[in-house]
Formats: C-alpha cells, sequence, structure tokens
C-alpha cells in the first residue's frame, strides 16, 4: 500500500486506528458541548441577576409609591390602611449590593471645622480628617418625621447614600465614605462623608455683584448637562435639580449634589409619585399630576437653571402650584393639543379653564423678550428646555450637543473661571429663601388646590388682561 509505513499496518490496525479516531472525535464532542452549555448557563444567570435587579428595583418603587395619597409628604414605604399599629410588618429594605462586610468607621476620625448649612431639615459641616488632613464636608443622615414615626427608616438618606455610591463622574459630588457616631441605633448619627466643594451655585448668584459672562454660562450648563447625561444614562432621576444643589469648586467645576430625592427608573417607568421637584423648579406635567413621568422634569429644572443663571433671580418663583402654573403659561403659553397632545387627561387638567382667544404668544417669542440679549441658539435652547410638552424638551444628551455651545463665545475653561470666597469654607452660610422639595417639609399642597379658577376670564379683565389665579 502506497504510503505505508514499513510496520505496514494491518487490517486490525487500521480498525483500531479509527476506533481511536472516533473516540477522541467523541470526546472533543463532549467538550464543545460541555462548553456550550457552562456557556449559556454563566448567560443565564447573568440575565437572571440583572432581571432580578430591575424587578426588585420597580417593584419596590411601584408598590412604594402608586398609591400614595397626594398631600402628604413623600413615603418610601407602603401604607397600611387601619390603626398603623405595626408598620414594620411592611418595611422593604433598600439592598445594597455586598461587596463584602466591612464594618463603618466612626465619625470621630474626623475634626469638625465648621457648620456650613444648619437648618430643620439638614446639616452639613465642613471637617478634617484627622489622620490625612483632607477636608471634606460631613453630611448627617435626616430623618424623615413621617418616614421614622413609621418605620424608623431613614430610607430617603438610605437611597441617597446607594445612588452616590453608583455614581463616578466628575460633575457629581464624590461620596466618600459613610461614618457612624457611637450612638449606631439613632438614625441622626449615621454621616456621609462627601468631597468638600467650596461654593454653591445659588450663594454665588446672590452675592456677585456682575452676572456671569457669556462663555461662563455655557461652561456650567455644559457641566450640568454632562452630569445629567450621566444620571440618566444610568437611568438614575435627580428629581431635586436647583441652583443650591449644584456646587462649584475653586477650579471651576460644576457638581452635582443632594441626592435626598433621586431615584431609579425602569423602562417603562413606573409610577412615580409627583411630590417632587422642589416648586420653582417643577415641570407643568408634575404640576397637572402626571403619574408617570421621565427624565424631561430634569430637564425642565435644567431650563429654569439655566434662565437664573443668567439673570440671577429665579425664573418661576410661584408662591404655591396654582401660581407657578400661571406663571409656567405667561411665559411658555398656553398648552394646545397641537402643543402638548394629551395634556387634557392630565388630573389637574381636567379641571383648568383655560382661555380659548387672546392666548399668549408661544414658548419662543415670550423667552426671547425676556431674554434680549441672549443669542438665537441660546434661546432656542432654552425655549427647547422649557417646553410644555415633556416630549418636545431635548435630552440631556442632545443638549450636549446643541449649536449654542458650538458658538461663540466658547465655553470658558474651567481652568480659567473666576474664583470667588467660600463661604463653606469660612462661615455658616445663611438659608436660602428657595423653598425646598416637597419630601423636605415643604407642605405639598398639590391634591388641595382646585384649578378649576385658573384663567377665568373674569379674572383675566380684573388683572388689566394678565393671567390670573383663584384658590379655593
Ligand atoms: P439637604 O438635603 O439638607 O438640602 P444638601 O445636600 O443640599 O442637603 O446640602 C445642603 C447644603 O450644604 C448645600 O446647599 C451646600 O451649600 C452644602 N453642601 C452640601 N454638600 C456639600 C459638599 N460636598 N461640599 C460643600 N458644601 C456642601
Amino acid at each position: 500500500m502506497t504510503g505505508n509505513s514499513r510496520w505496514a499496518n494491518t487490517e486490525e490496525d487500521a480498525v483500531l486506528e479509527a476506533k481511536l479516531k472516533k473516540e477522541k472525535e467523541e470526546k472533543k464532542r463532549l467538550k464543545a458541548e460541555k462548553a456550550a452549555k457552562a456557556e449559556q448557563e454563566r448567560q443565564h444567570a447573568a440575565a437572571e441577576a440583572v432581571r432580578q435587579r430591575e424587578s426588585q428595583v420597580l417593584q419596590q418603587q411601584e408598590e412604594e409609591e402608586s398609591d400614595r395619597p397626594s398631600v402628604k409628604r413623600r413615603r418610601l414605604t407602603p401604607e397600611r390602611e387601619g390603626d398603623g399599629a405595626d408598620d414594620t410588618e411592611n418595611v422593604k429594605l433598600l439592598r445594597f449590593e455586598a461587596t463584602g462586610w466591612v464594618p463603618s468607621r466612626s465619625v470621630e476620625k474626623y475634626d469638625k471645622l465648621n457648620d456650613i448649612e444648619e437648618g430643620a431639615y439638614g446639616w452639613v459641616a465642613r471637617a478634617k480628617e484627622i489622620k490625612t488632613g483632607k477636608v471634606v464636608a460631613l453630611k448627617r443622615l435626616k430623618l424623615d418625621h413621617d418616614e421614622s414615626m413609621r418605620t424608623g427608616l431613614p430610607e430617603t438618606g438610605l437611597r441617597e447614600i446607594q445612588i452616590l455610591k453608583d455614581c463616578s463622574h466628575k460633575n457629581i459630588v464624590k461620596l466618600q465614605e459613610v461614618v457612624v457616631g457611637e450612638d449606631t441605633s439613632r438614625i441622626e448619627n449615621i454621616f456621609l462623608v462627601l468631597e468638600f466643594v467650596e461654593h454653591d451655585l445659588k450663594s454665588i448668584l446672590e452675592d456677585m455683584p456682575e452676572p456671569f459672562l457669556a462663555s461662563e454660562v455655557k461652561s456650567l450648563l455644559l457641566q450640568l448637562a454632562s452630569g445629567v447625561t450621566y444620571l440618566h444614562e444610568h437611568w438614575i432621576l435627580h428629581r431635586d435639580l436647583k441652583t443650591s444643589n449644584l456646587l462649584l469648586n475653586n477650579r471651576g467645576r460644576l457638581k452635582i449634589a443632594d441626592f435626598g430625592m433621586a431615584r431609579y427608573v425602569g423602562d417603562p417607568a413606573p409610577k412615580l409619585t409627583q411630590l417632587v421637584v422642589t416648586l420653582w423648579y417643577r415641570a407643568p406635567e408634575l404640576l397637572l399630576g402626571t403619574k408617570t413621568y421621565g427624565a424631561p422634569i430634569d430637564m425642565w429644572s435644567v431650563g429654569c437653571i439655566f434662565a437664573e443663571v443668567l439673570t440671577r433671580e429665579p425664573l418661576l418663583p410661584g408662591k404655591n402650584e396654582v401660581d407657578a402654573l400661571t406663571k409656567i403659561f405667561e411665559l411658555c403659553g398656553i398648552p394646545t393639543d397641537e402643543s402638548w397632545p394629551g395634556f387634557r387627561r392630565l388630573p389637574n387638567a381636567r379641571t383648568l379653564r383655560l382661555p380659548s382667544k387672546n392666548a399668549p404668544a408661544s414658548t419662543g417669542s415670550a423667552i426671547r423678550a425676556r431674554f434680549p440679549l441672549l443669542t438665537a441658539a441660546g434661546s432656542a435652547l432654552l425655549s427647547g428646555l422649557l417646553s410644555l410638552n415633556p416630549d418636545a424638551r431635548p435630552t440631556a444628551r442632545e443638549m450636549l450637543q446643541h449649536a449654542y455651545f458650538l458658538q461663540d463665545p466658547k465655553p470658558k475653561h474651567e481652568a480659567m473661571f473666576p474664583t470667588f470666597p467660600s463661604k463653606a469654607g469660612q462661615e455658616r452660610r445663611r438659608r436660602h429663601d428657595t423653598p425646598n422639595a416637597p419630601g423636605r417639609g415643604q407642605a405639598a399642597a398639590l391634591g388641595a388646590v382646585d384649578f378649576s379658577g385658573i384663567f377665568t376670564g373674569r379674572d383675566k379683565e380684573e388683572r388689566g388682561g394678565g393671567f390670573s389665579l383663584r384658590m379655593v
């Protein structure tokens, strides 16, 4: 036989060889099958873990918020009908990813330097880590009175920890660690250790003699949009964006702070409470009582912040929900079925009587008139952010690419930013007179307000053809 060796294969050898070959192939096949199965199992386990995490978050959010009475403060645990005797039964724990148990360090490792903010709703101080000399901000976890009366848990604070722990972005304040005081059984003895940031935008705006330059406004807005893009792309809604929650360090870097109202959202959006966002920054869909909302509520607040950074005055300082809505419609026009399809179905819109004639002009022209120094691109962006229809607002990522930022003057580089004297570094800040988010002690009056008197013709006449409101 050609090709056979000197040790010519016998027929027997050939059979044996074929058998070995077959066995080898079989082994190979089994190995491949096993590997495929293992990979399938791995993928299945990963998908299951993701699904479980998502459904936990969704279930938690739906259970916690769907049936909440609208006039009360935010409740993060399900409501119990009846005697309210033992509410702890219903407590759901927030889940933290276990990365191994590490005991919290003591707050004694820090020396307090000065109070930054001490008010009815919270305490923040500048402090120094004794070992390293590093300066930090210590924020005491707040005990939400209503929550704690029922459950003893500061869930707002726990959520703030959970979300800050998950965030890593240059425009979001960094949580360094969580420390505890001596009596760990008391919630007020849990502190967040945050990177120290010298200023908050609200104080700067109040104190600066001249407004920000256009290049500085652009830099601040780009940084804000960048942080908000990160949040929204990680399924986080901040739900309390306002100038006092935006910090600015001495190197011109803006950091979004105060995640006490923030939370994860699922897709499709779960029902969430509409009692969020400080009134002056609250989107019209929330004022109209929407049950479902998403990232556009933060973009509305970004629009309010944009205007405030330009003028150093809050844009829509409503005295109550009706006044807030009146101010919004004065600036942005009356919604129509074309400009905001479906708005009439929102709970509080049903009782709203809107003028059919002589309605104010559309958003664009009123905004251009109020901000005459803003370029066409700038007022287009501002008008877009302040669209009554949430779907018409740009996303944070779209905002980053807006023509406004490409035109001269270009955004100022952070390093070129002016510096300001730091109140936080030296002395106690006076409390801002900005209202708080509803969960922060402001009696949320939604549901107690009747919108039916708004914009009636008679009221309009009394106010010289302007807008009007009536609380019932
Ligand atoms: P609250 O939940 O009580 O509103 P915030 O997180 O908004 O608490 O903090 C209140 C104030 O404390 C802020 O407006 C800011 O002035 C100051 N502050 C908060 N975090 C820091 C920080 N990391 N560095 C410096 N000041 C801070």
